[in-house]
Parts: structure tokens; C-alpha cells; sequence
């Protein structure tokens, strides 16, 4: 269960860039309900305290589902904006 590797080690919650989109988890809201990880589990990860992490393989997982996986947070920690800054979740 630990043993992942973040995208980014110094930020591991992110801002990270997967494929054309800007990805975070707001760490202050996360509440570890790993919802994120069953819809997303190439991009999400638990980190020791309990907080969404994004995975280096991130860019593998479809953008659709790591939509999919924000809208599924029940506390809507996870952020997503496209090259632009435009947010696409949430909105
Ligand atoms: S679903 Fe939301 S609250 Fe749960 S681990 Fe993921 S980001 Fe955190």
C-alpha cells in the first residue's frame, strides 16, 4: 500500500501536470475516503497520513476518469483545470 511513487516528491498532493491538465488534491479537505482511488487507482493514492496522493503513472489513467474520480470525492478535494486554467472541476 506504500509503496507508490508521487509524480512529484516535492508535491506530492500536487499541482502536477498529467497529460494536458493541472491536477490537485487540496490536502486540508481531503479526508482519506479513498473513493478517489477505487475510480482512479493509477492517479490516487493514500499517503501515510491518509491524504490523496498523484502517482507517477497518472498520465496513463484516461483524463475522463480522473474526472470521474473528483466528482466521486465526497468533499470535492480534488482539482482539475485544463492547459488554459480553466477549471473543469470543480466548477
Ligand atoms: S476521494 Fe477525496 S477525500 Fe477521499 S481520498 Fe480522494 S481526495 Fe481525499
Amino acid at each position: 500500500m506504500n509503496d507508490f511513487k508521487p509524480k512529484d516528491q516535492k508535491n506530492p498532493s500536487g499541482p502536477v501536470k498529467v497529460q494536458n491538465y493541472k491536477v490537485w488534491v487540496d490536502r486540508n479537505l481531503c479526508i482519506g475516503a479513498a473513493t478517489c482511488i477505487a475510480v482512479a487507482p493509477k492517479t490516487f493514492q493514500l499517503d501515510k497520513e491518509g491524504k490523496a496522493v498523484i502517482l507517477e503513472t497518472a498520465d496513463k489513467e484516461m483524463i475522463e476518469t480522473i474526472i470521474e474520480a473528483a466528482k466521486a470525492c465526497p468533499v470535492a478535494a480534488i482539482f482539475i483545470e485544463d492547459e488554459k486554467g480553466n477549471r473543469i472541476f470543480p466548477k
